[in-house]
């Protein structure tokens, strides 16, 4: 039989991407290994969000060609397609496949290899599903591509437009996601925000998206992957707050930088006022809220006093999580030809800065939460010394002494301390597994 291994490198789109190309070559007969195993086929989802991004796209082409100097290397994504843009080669690589066309990698492969085809099991295996590792969260892409055209992001020439999914696919996948048995779906997409009629939903937007899912019966979850600040309306709120809500007091919204004209310069479309506002209406308005990140340091525009704007913001809003980067120039960006301005040993210093601060942030959001007690979703894995570990609806990590038979399940944690960054619990009981009644019941664990 022959073997095919994937690897992904970047963001959730392309993690879920990976996954429907990996269902392709399953449902064509392939054997799935580990990446690290010997394999005919490499499949290399490649990313180019940062010069590093970029640089261990290449290098993971070479780990698989170690694993198997004979295998045929197929790569996509980001990385791929600025490659192909700069009408450049990845050394190693047999078939390169354009980002819009990943999902038809398998027939750029046999295309390039017909050979594969006869030898290859053909038995197709209709409507089967990879059976789920972790069958707790589910990512869901709701859309595709971004014409924003940030001064510093590739994206918006490897994945070009904007595309939203026909709603009914996406409801039909999340009901498949359900019957499989996840409680939690992260709604993805490259500017989630943008989903609607005007780019394919064929009807709904992206708070009415939302309230259709949340009556799919058996779901307990939906999070949002990360949305633009512009784009958190007055509806979307509501939507989050309302008490029947399915939708987690968690948002991840991208700041990349605190300074106004820094902001202007990256083409970003809000200020750093409207950025402190809409955090701190969001810690208002919403129980609980946690506010999650991602920041760029060393713009070529962001002078030392403009950083400095940064960190103010990070002091001002509290972040859970912040997900620190350095610039690098993106070929073809307007941001590219303004040169890397910034000393990498200042970058390295600013994102200690903001490392400190946001550590600290993200210790003083946790430790309002001791002594609470917050429903988790177990993960299917166990930390080293045999405890579980879940995330409560907020984003808290939290760690405890519980049964296995809980893994994947929604279960009640008190609070008990934090340790470092994460908290410490005590399992107080289980949520009823009833897939049609979603009331809240409970299986009391004790007496
Ligand atoms: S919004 Fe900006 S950073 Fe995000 S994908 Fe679009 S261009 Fe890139």
């Amino acid at each position: 039989m022959f073997k095919a291994a994937f690897t992904t490198l970047g963001c959730k789109v392309n993690q879920y991407e990976t996954q429907k190309i990996l269902d392709t070559f399953e449902n064509k007969g392939f054997d799935i290994v580990p990446f690290e195993s010997v394999a005919d086929v490499y499949v290399i989802n490649t990313c180019s969000v940062t010069s590093i991004a970029e640089s261990k796209s290449r290098y993971t082409i070479r780990r698989a060609l170690k694993n198997n100097p004979l295998a045929k290397v197929v790569v996509t994504g980001c990385a791929t397609q600025m490659a192909i843009n700069k009408k450049e080669s990845m050394d190693g690589a047999d078939v390169m496949v354009p980002n819009p066309n990943k999902l038809d990698t398998l027939a750029y492969l046999l295309e390039a290899f017909p050979e594969l085809e006869n030898a290859l099991n053909d038995n197709v295996k209709q409507n089967k599903f990879i059976p789920a590792q972790h069958r707790s969260r589910a990512n869901i892409k709701i859309q595709d591509g971004c014409s924003i055209y940030c001064s510093y992001c590739s994206i918006p020439y490897t994945r070009p437009g904007m595309v939203s999914r026909p709603h009914q696919e996406v409801l039909d996948e999340v009901e498949k996601m359900v019957a499989l048995g996840y409680k939690e779906i992260i709604l993805t997409g490259v500017l989630i925000g943008s989903y609607g009629p005007e780019s394919g939903s064929h009807g709904p937007d992206f708070e009415e998206l939302i309230e259709l899912i949340e009556k799919i019966d058996g779901l307990k979850r939906i999070r949002i992957s990360s949305i633009e600040a512009n784009q958190v309306t007055d509806r979307l709120i509501e939507v989050i707050k309302k008490d029947s809500s399915k939708v987690v007091p968690h948002l991840h919204i991208p700041l990349q930088c605190g300074d106004t004209q820094v902001l202007k310069d990256m083409n970003r479309p809000y200020d750093q006022q409207y950025y402190i506002d809409l955090c701190k209406r969001l810690y208002r308005e919403i129980p609980d809220f946690s506010l999650t990140t991602d920041i760029m340091v060393g713009f070529p525009t962001e002078t030392d006093e403009r950083f400095e704007s940064s960190v103010h913001v990070c002091k001002e809003v509290n972040y859970l999580k912040a997900h620190l980067f350095r610039f690098s120039p993106r070929f073809g960006t307007p941001a590219d030809k303004w040169g890397d301005l910034v000393k990498p040993e200042e970058k390295q210093r600013r994102s200690k800065v903001l490392g400190e601060i946001t550590r600290q942030t993200a210790q003083d959001h946790m430790d309002k939460f001791v002594g609470r007690t917050m429903r988790t979703l177990v993960e299917l894995k166990e930390t080293n010394n045999g405890m579980l570990k879940g995330l409560t609806d907020n984003y808290l990590e939290v760690v405890f002494a519980g049964p296995k038979s809980v893994l994947g399940n929604l279960v009640y944690v008190k609070l008990l301390s934090r340790q470092g960054n994460h908290l410490l619990g005590e399992l107080v009981e289980v949520e009823e597994k009833t897939e049609k009644n979603l009331s809240k019941k409970f299986i009391p664990l004790l007496g």
